[in-house]
């Protein structure tokens, strides 16, 4: 099914409710940032298709920490350029959207039990940034970021997401970004790479168990064995797809989009739960 054909379902199945639909988006390389892509487009079409949020909560893969969940509590989060050797007009974009230290500072009360902290250095990463231009090109809608917490098992943040689930309900976008598969080290960079086998399996096996709502399969580190090493050899771009699937709620929509893989490697496979 093409991407406008995504965009076209989603529309039609948006219910007119007061629950804000939970995005999960596979941002692939900082480029995508300043290149019209079929990713780029995809990201602006659904900006255009979701309900308007009253404030846009991150979890991206690039702010990992460990034995802690922070949460930016800054009033206007920097735009962090944390990539390099890539060209001056990206390290020139920014995002001045401001933050939400209030709303910020009651997550860290939701996750108390999840060691969560206040933090005010961190900002917004490429993985936040590069997709919300296009999203919200306007930076008009406040946005802060939630970290990973690296030393936890993958329930964790399944658990994450669930203690944040109920901010759906008071016009908050739950934004996940990293990418369904991401193994940077089998990267194929010739234009048109095939997807490889190991990338196409996983990116099916977690298609089929996310549509089934089967997430004790997508957080079963051992049971996932050697397929979840190959797909993902440090799990930071796996997690945001687990806050967004522990924030669902059963009885949500999900909707597909950009199902391609990227340099052989890399799934930029999107998705978004609606309230049906
Ligand atoms: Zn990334």
């Amino acid at each position: 099914m093409s991407i406008a054909q995504d965009l076209q379902k989603l529309r039609d199945r948006l219910a007119p409710t007061d629950r804000m639909p939970l995005v999960f988006l596979g941002h692939g390389s900082p480029m995508n940032a300043l290149e019209d892509t079929a990713f780029s487009r995809a990201w602006s079409d659904l900006g255009r298709s979701l309900p308007l949020p009253k404030v846009i909560l991150v979890v991206s893969a690039h702010w990992m920490t460990r034995g802690t969940t922070l949460v930016d509590v800054s009033a206007v989060p920097r735009t962090i350029h944390d990539f390099y050797g890539f060209p001056d007009a990206l390290y020139a974009q920014t995002y001045p959207a401001s933050g939400d230290p209030d709303l910020a500072r009651e997550v860290v009360s939701l996750l108390a039990s999840h060691h969560a902290e206040e933090d005010d250095t961190w900002g917004l990463d490429h993985g936040a940034w590069t997709v919300l231009k296009f999203l919200y090109p306007e930076a008009d809608v406040p946005v802060f970021q939630v970290s990973i917490d690296m030393s936890r098992d993958l329930d964790h943040q399944l658990e994450i997401g669930r203690a944040l689930s109920d901010l759906c309900d008071r016009g908050v976008l739950i934004l996940g970004s990293g990418n369904v598969v991401h193994n940077l080290r089998a990267v194929r960079w010739d234009a048109g790479a095939k997807p490889l086998d190991f990338a196409l399996e996983f990116d099916g096996l977690f298609t089929d168990r996310l549509t089934d709502r089967d997430f004790a399969t997508l957080s079963d580190r051992e049971g996932l064995g050697a397929l979840l090493r190959m797909a993902h050899p440090s799990v930071d771009h796996y997690l945001p797809a687990l806050t967004v699937a522990g924030a669902s709620d059963a009885r949500d929509g999900l909707i597909f989009m950009t199902d391609s893989i990227d340099l052989g490697s890399v799934s930029m496979r999107s998705f978004v739960f609606h309230a049906a």
